[in-house]
């Protein structure tokens, strides 16, 4: 099964004692959103108070009391806050310092205590006085009208140390800790101290949403949208992992140490790997980026991609009515070539069709256009749109003084692939083509017989052999690139590759998985070409492996 060969390579292709197996243990799931390890107690934010509306009158014996009860919570309070803001830096420090000063203003503090000589209950005469203070801010507006959510949250702290409850928002642990929680609010994650808050986890959110922006500054593990985090006791150890999104729930201590150690390695690795791809034993492999366009590529720049191994140019028209001109195609292809000028860019011809319709392909209406006229099959439709894509390849080239390499993408037959290497080769540009068909994959010698090099596509290639449509989550466990049918296919076209010296690539999403990307190395592929986000993953896990580790992961049973 897909799992064992993903467990055996875990166990091959990582140091001694880093591969771990935390079975036994209950794991939830949910959306990796910043990477690294956390382990430690649970906690969460304290509940907010209910305001209390009292209009009990003290008597005037105890209103002393009630004047020092409410002095020295708004003291605790204050000072709890500045304490925080010592630990915290930048804009974080200074919110906290700010809160901590209101909540010891002389007119808020006079107010109140104002209300108590006058019989009010330390709590009432809280609420009281910060409505006076947001009426007055809501009316002045602007920045102070933004600081009214900031005095509710001192009123609710100074009412739950009156009321001797835990304080609301999030909690300073006495000892490291990870955090639990339905979602918070920004000014909870900016205080967040990540010496304290070891990693955190919410029912709630998204990649996008708050939480994860400020962990992400912050640099704390995170995962969102967990089922089932509401069931954990506080207190219950907790191994929360912004890698894989899982989170074991009681694991071995050791073992979730050494977990937390070893994520620990691969970051500080991946933040220091700066190219090029090579094996712990010096054997190079390509590492590639995948773009769409000439921003992306430029951003690609910045990692330490060797080059581009797909230029997805379909992309780029996804909002054309009409067919661009040569000009317009050579313009947008030249972006790309200049932002990795010198290195190799292998651009993909139009790969219309299916999920990414070209309104100017004219596509027919079909039953099944996955297995329908799309990629190269356009081309068999319709000849001129493929020649003035290769026209302004081959201008941008030209113009940037480049030389790309070119591939079509969905080719069944050796046939497909002379013909359209012959196209491509009478405009001086070098073919290969994609491998996501199995047919291709089957005869792959075949296919080498006609271009220079190969790129296999594990998405459709994947989609294709498990007969399973890529775009279903219920079919994910099918469409997984470890599945050892996809992995014998890849296996066939690498080796058809090394038999005659031609390159042979990987563009698909198995080559940003770092671990089956070792696996691919060990199978005979040359090259690894993943998104931007992904290549210091690929590349520093490479760097940590012999190819006979490679090849011995490639080999496990499957
Ligand atoms: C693939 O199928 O693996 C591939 C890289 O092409 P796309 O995802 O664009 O279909
Ligand atoms: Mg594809």
């Amino acid at each position: 099964m897909t799992g064992s060969l993903r467990a055996d390579t875990q166990e091959g292709v990582t140091a001694a004692g880093e591969a771990l197996t935390l079975s036994g243990s209950s794991v939830l799931h949910g959306t990796p959103v910043v990477p690294g390890v956390g382990y430690g107690p649970v906690i969460r934010p304290g509940k907010r108070p209910d305001v209390p509306v009292d209009t009990t009158v003290v008597d005037e014996a105890e209103r002393g009391t009630e004047l020092e009860r409410f002095r020295s919570s708004a003291a605790n309070v204050s000072a709890r806050l500045r304490a925080r803001a010592e630990l915290a830096t930048g804009a974080a420090s200074e919110v906290l310092s700010a809160n901590a000063a209101m909540a010891q203003d002389r007119g808020w503090i006079g107010a109140a205590e104002k209300l108590i000589g006058k019989g009010a209950l330390a709590t009432s005469a809280t609420v009281a006085a910060t409505e006076q203070f947001i009426a007055m801010f809501t009316k002045l507006g602007g920045l102070m009208a933004e600081r009214v959510t900031d005095l509710r949250d001192i009123r609710d702290r100074v009412i739950a140390e009156i009321l001797g409850i835990p304080e609301p928002g999030v909690p300073t642990p006495e000892t490291p800790s990870v955090l639990f929680a339905d979602d918070l609010a920004p000014a909870d994650t900016a205080g967040l101290d990540s010496r304290l808050v070891l990693a955190l986890a919410t029912s709630l959110g998204g990649p996008t949403s708050h939480t994860a922006i400020i962990a992400r500054q912050l640099g704390i593990p995170c995962v969102v949208a967990v089922t089932g985090l509401d069931d954990v006791a506080e207190g219950a150890p907790a191994l929360v992992n912004g890698i894989t999104g899982d989170i074991v729930l009681e694991p071995d201590a050791a073992l979730a140490k050494a977990s937390v150690d070893s994520a620990r390695a691969e970051l500080d690795r991946v933040s220091h790997w700066s190219g090029p791809g090579v094996t712990a034993d010096g054997h190079r492999v390509d590492i590639f980026a995948n773009v769409q366009d000439g921003a992306g590529a430029r951003a690609a720049r910045k990692t330490a991609a060797d080059g581009i191994g797909l230029f997805r140019t379909e992309l780029c028209f996804l909002d054309r009515d009409s067919e661009p001109t040569v000009d317009e195609q050579a313009e947008i292809y030249g972006q790309v070539l200049d932002a990795f000028a010198g290195h190799k860019v292998v651009v993909r011809t139009l790969d219309a069709g299916s999920d990414k319709p070209l309104r100017f392909a004219n596509h027919p209406d079909e039953a099944n256009p996955a297995l329908g006229i799309r990629g190269i099959r356009i081309a068999e439709q319709d000849r001129g749109i493929l020649y003035r894509q290769l026209d302004g390849i081959a201008a941008a080239a030209a113009a940037t003084n480049s030389k790309p390499w070119v591939m079509a993408p969905m080719i069944a037959t050796a046939a497909e692939a002379a013909a359209f290497a012959a196209d491509v080769r009478e405009r001086g540009l070098t073919p290969g083509v994609m491998i996501e068909v199995p047919a291709a994959a089957l005869l792959a010698e075949h296919i080498l017989e006609h271009v220079e090099f190969l790129s296999i596509g594990t998405n459709d290639l994947a989609q294709y052999t498990m007969a399973a449509d890529r775009m279903s989550s219920q079919l994910a466990s099918l469409t997984d690139p470890w599945q050892p049918a996809v992995i014998t296919l890849v296996a066939h076209t690498a080796k058809a590759g090394m038999a005659v010296g031609k390159p042979v690539g990987v563009c698909g999403e198995a080559a940003a998985d770092p671990l089956l990307a070792c696996v691919l190395v060990g199978l005979g592929v040359t090259s690894l070409s993943a998104a931007s986000a992904a290549v210091a993953h690929v590349g520093a896990k490479l760097s940590t492996v012999t190819l006979e580790q490679c090849r011995r992961a490639a080999a496990a049973p499957s």
